[in-house]
């Protein structure tokens, strides 16, 4: 059986993945990154089983990579919020998301193009821009609907929102369907 940790390993690597190896994560800080707030939103563009999706949210509020605090518009709906560490990690995502693009690519290309505001200019791997060659924070990339995105795939109102240019970090505007009883306990939970 494979030990449940990296405890034998001496590396900063082994102890990064201890905080986001886990199945999910990385997945989690992207919607982040997107602005998903909400546990109901998380659940429904993820499709993660509740239970796991708790769990990688906990973990993550316990290293110091997001936040839950109650929303000021609706108390009872926690919204989850990346800090400067979490924020930290989007050279490290996007070069993975980069590398993921060049070998083990989607059919019909990128899902999603990520381009600077100022210049409007695409990033590169290392996350500078093709056009102005400067080096850009995620609060300054707009995610762009690339050429591969499917407008009949994921039709729920999270995808929705995401199929339209969005600057990183940015809370999302999920336009809901009036919330079910259901969503509603969700969220507690969450
Ligand atoms: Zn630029």
């Amino acid at each position: 059986m494979l030990p449940k940790s990296y405890d034998g390993q001496d590396c900063s690597l082994a102890r990064a993945l201890e905080v986001v190896g886990e199945r999910w994560t990385l997945l989690v800080l992207r919607d982040a990154f997107y602005g998903i707030r909400h546990f109901t939103d998380f659940q429904t563009h993820l499709g993660a089983p509740r239970a796991v999706l708790s769990e990688r949210l906990r973990t993550l509020i316990e290293h110091g990579l997001l936040t839950r605090r109650p929303d000021p518009d609706q108390p009872s709906r926690p919204v989850y919020s990346l800090t400067d560490k979490g924020r930290s990690l989007w050279p490290a995502l996007h070069a993975l998301r980069s590398w993921g693009e060049q070998h083990a690519p989607a059919p019909g290309g990128p899902r999603r193009v990520f381009v600077h505001d100022d210049c409007g200019g695409e990033l590169d791997a290392t996350s500078m821009c093709r056009t102005c060659r400067q080096q850009v924070g995620p609060e300054h990339v707009i995610a762009t609907p690339g050429p591969g995105l499917d407008p009949g795939l994921g039709q729920d109102a999270v995808s929705t929102a995401l199929a339209r240019p969005h600057r990183l970090g940015d809370p999302l505007t999920v336009l809901a369907a009036a919330p079910s009883p259901d969503t509603a306990t969700a969220d507690h939970a969450g």
